[in-house]
């Protein structure tokens, strides 16, 4: 298959304050973000033309940067209009929108004060994370060699750009040797989440799912415990040890690209997908294109 690279593709992408040509929308090398991580992003869906949580999305762009301590030079509200404007002229019915913001080039130091910071929001088609067949026997998951760091460690409630330095290597190891994704613990060795979605159990028609001190507390995750409660389903927060997934009859992860995928398989331990993880995975799907 050829690819499509993303630098490489027609269409617009909204940038500082402007519709750049997609293929213009460019930084220098000689960038904060680019060489200290001083950079916050985020991932929303689009279904049917209409973008999912939109305001808690760009609420949560906005609340990264300041974690970082940097401010993101558009309100809310301007962050919702762009991102409305970008996904209305590019034509998206259902696919991802990736804002991103980062601190530029004045000054190439560690301090950082006095950088400029610059947002783009980029859209294009994109359906499903998980390939559709995996949706019936659920994805397979591997233990992850790096853990989710301490609060004092890393900025851990931001979507912040450094902290998927372990993300991506830990889902190379998954996929290279034969698993979709890998789950990480945290640094007391608690179950955390996968590299890119939060975690959820089903223990006797309970869900059952991590605390988030130290991993990004989901939108999607807020949403499905929202809808799970609604549906009179119990739902348990806290920590979780490895050895309890033995105790848990389905598992699924959560996250805006993920949706709600089931779980199959994490390391030793077998989950089968079923009634809870259906009917949640079924209200999701209804949700999101309300
Ligand atoms: N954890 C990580 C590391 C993620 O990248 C994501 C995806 N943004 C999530 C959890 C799920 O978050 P959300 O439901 O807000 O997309």
């Amino acid at each position: 298959m050829k690819i499509l690279p993303f630098d490489d593709r027609d269409g617009f992408i909204w940038y500082d304050g402007k519709m750049s040509p997609w293929r213009d929308a460019k930084v220098h090398v000689l960038n904060h973000g680019l060489h200290y991580a001083s950079s916050v992003f985020e991932g929303i869906k689009v279904y049917d033309g209409k973008i999912f949580k939109l305001n808690e999305h760009s609420e949560r762009f906005r609340k990264s940067a300041e974690i970082l301590e940097f401010e993101i030079p558009y309100t809310t509200a301007q962050l919702n209009e762009a991102t409305k404007e970008i996904v209305a002229k590019q034509g998206i019915k259902d696919g991802y929108i990736r804002p991103v913001a980062w601190r530029g080039s004045e000054y190439m130091k560690i301090y950082a004060k006095g950088n400029s910071v610059h947002v783009a929001i980029a859209t294009w088609e994109w359906p499903t994370y998980f390939a559709e067949e995996l949706y019936k026997t659920g994805i397979k998951l591997c233990w992850a060699k790096w853990k989710r760091p301490s609060p004092e460690t890393a900025p851990t409630a931001a979507k912040a750009a450094g902290l998927y330095m372990i993300c991506t290597m830990s889902k190379q190891l998954a996929e290279d040797s034969g698993y979709h994704d890998a789950m990480m613990l945290d640094y007391r060795g608690y179950i955390a989440e996968a590299t890119g979605a939060n975690f959820f159990m089903v223990v006797d028609g309970e869900l059952h799912t991590p605390t988030p001190d130290c991993f990004l507390n989901g939108i999607t995750r807020q949403t499905v415990m929202d809808l799970a409660r609604s549906l009179d389903i119990k739902v348990v927060e806290r920590h979780i040890k490895p050895e309890e997934l033995a105790s848990a009859q389905e598992a699924f992860l959560t996250g805006t690209a993920a949706e709600i995928t089931p779980v199959g398989q994490v390391g030793e331990y077998k989950f089968t997908p079923g009634r809870v993880t259906n009917l949640l995975k079924d209200e999701y799907h209804k949700l999101v294109r309300a």
